[in-house]
């Protein structure tokens, strides 16, 4: 498959955009280096790149686009935001009614906040979470991926609850130390770490279904021992569910899985595309927020009416019947696939999957935490991705990324794709 105008591309990016790329997970560094594929359309399940090339997109924009591309109920209604006014700065009735729909899906977000992205809402629940506690500390769970705000950028060192290290520069270490980090799915640390900072933590922020490791998913009474002791000690339980909503159910994780958290972060799927994020929770925690309380979050593009408007009719195409059934038929026929091409060449690949939500790891352990994550093969994944690429499949070029389908997926698709994973592993 020839890329040149990629590649020429990424030459003019790399001389007035920093690195190329505008997330530093797009770069294909950790895949082998060379130039990222620029893409130029998007519809359905496909991409084309500058080069003309088609691909099957897995990448679904890091989640967000679970409709599949340029979905026209979505469109249509971006187009009528963009015709009538894309920004007030006013209250409009779609941040209402679009409000309504979440907390009728979400029964937990008693009240809810709009802002711009999966960053921003997490923040603001550690944010709420302090004031309501008039406590400092956090906990999270290692490899757990919270946005790119500085007190979540702390994955921690190996070993349970061990006092954070940043993970990035420019982060003090004087807001570091206010991070704890503990193994996912290893209660017996969870409740060690909150032995010895339980009285000074103001929330455990969870990912109830890990989506920034691949897809792991709690072990039973995993999340409900966290709650408990969590409650006992009187911090707050803060699902970030800014990958999981409305991913597995019409609904959050949480209503999948049945245990309710005090605060929920949303994004990604919520947007339909557009940018957005969106916090919320018990009534007397969200008071905290100004203009009823004394905890301080504003947003400019806050309740965009492009952004609602494009949410609504995002959850309205995942409203309609069978679409969670068929995310996991096909999910189910993808995951079978895989497993059966790499038993046949012989190549070591566990899969994690939730309905249309996969990961593939190349190692013969169970994954169940960041420490195995980790142990999977990042250098025979990087030789995969570049294989399967050529075959006109688009994946993330990153190890711990998952693969999403979308309602635009159909079963010749992944058939087609099982066809491109067989010759691939083939090819290891
Ligand atoms: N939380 C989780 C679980 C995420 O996966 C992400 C983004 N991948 C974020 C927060 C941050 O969201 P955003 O990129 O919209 O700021």
């Amino acid at each position: 498959m020839k890329r040149e105008q990629s590649a020429g591309l990424h030459e003019q990016a790399m001389d007035v955009i920093l690195g190329g790329v505008n997330s530093p997970s797009r770069s294909f560094k950790a895949v082998g280096g060379g130039a990222p594929v620029t893409m130029e359309r998007a519809q359905g399940a496909y991409f084309w790149d500058v080069d003309g090339n088609r691909y099957i997109d897995y990448l679904a924009a890091y989640g967000p686009i679970i409709t599949g591309h340029a979905h026209p109920h979505i469109t249509k209604a971006i187009t009528e935001a963009a015709a009538n006014g894309t920004l007030y700065g006013t209250p409009t009735p779609w941040e209402i009614q679009f409000a309504t729909m979440i907390r009728e899906a979400i029964p937990s977000m008693e009240r809810i906040r709009f802002n711009n992205s999966g960053t921003e809402a997490v923040m603001t629940c550690i944010r709420v979470a302090r004031a309501y506690t008039g406590r400092v500390k956090v906990m999270k769970f290692a490899g757990c991926y919270h946005g790119h705000s500085d007190l979540v950028l702390v994955a921690a060192g190996s070993g349970p609850s061990t006092l954070g290290i940043p993970d990035s520069a420019g982060i003090p270490q004087s807001i570091a130390n206010e991070v704890i980090t503990v193994p996912f799915n290893d209660i017996d640390a969870f409740r060690e770490a909150i032995r010895v900072w339980g009285a000074e933590t103001a929330c455990i922020l969870v990912e109830p279904i890990v989506g920034n490791f691949g897809i792991v998913e709690p072990k039973p009474g995993f999340l409900e021992s966290v709650n408990q002791i969590a409650h006992e000690a009187g911090a707050l339980v803060v699902y970030d569910e800014v990958i999981t909503a409305f991913r597995f159910c019409y609904g959050g994780a949480q209503n999948l899985l049945g245990v309710e958290p005090d605060l929920t972060a949303l994004g990604k799927i919520i947007g339909g595309g557009l940018p957005i994020g969106a916090y919320g929770g018990r009534r007397e925690i969200m008071e905290q927020v100004a203009p009823l309380g004394p905890a301080y979050q504003a947003g400019t593009m806050a309740g965009n009416p492009a952004s609602i408007r494009a949410g609504i009719a995002c959850l309205e195409v995942l409203q309609q019947p069978g679409v969670y059934d068929e995310f996991e038929r096909l999910g189910a026929i993808l995951q079978e696939g895989i497993q059966e091409s790499a038993a046949k060449h012989g190549v070591a690949v566990q899969v994690n999957r939730v309905k249309g939500a996969l990961a593939v790891y190349f190692t013969d352990k169970p994954v169940y935490d960041y420490d195995t994550a980790q142990a999977a093969d990042g250098e025979k994944f990087a030789r995969f991705f570049q294989l399967i690429l050529n075959e006109g499949i688009c994946l993330a070029p990153s190890k711990y990324e998952a693969w999403f389908v979308t309602t635009a997926h159909t079963e010749a698709d992944i058939r087609d794709t099982i066809a491109a994973v067989d010759r691939s592993f083939a090819a290891l």
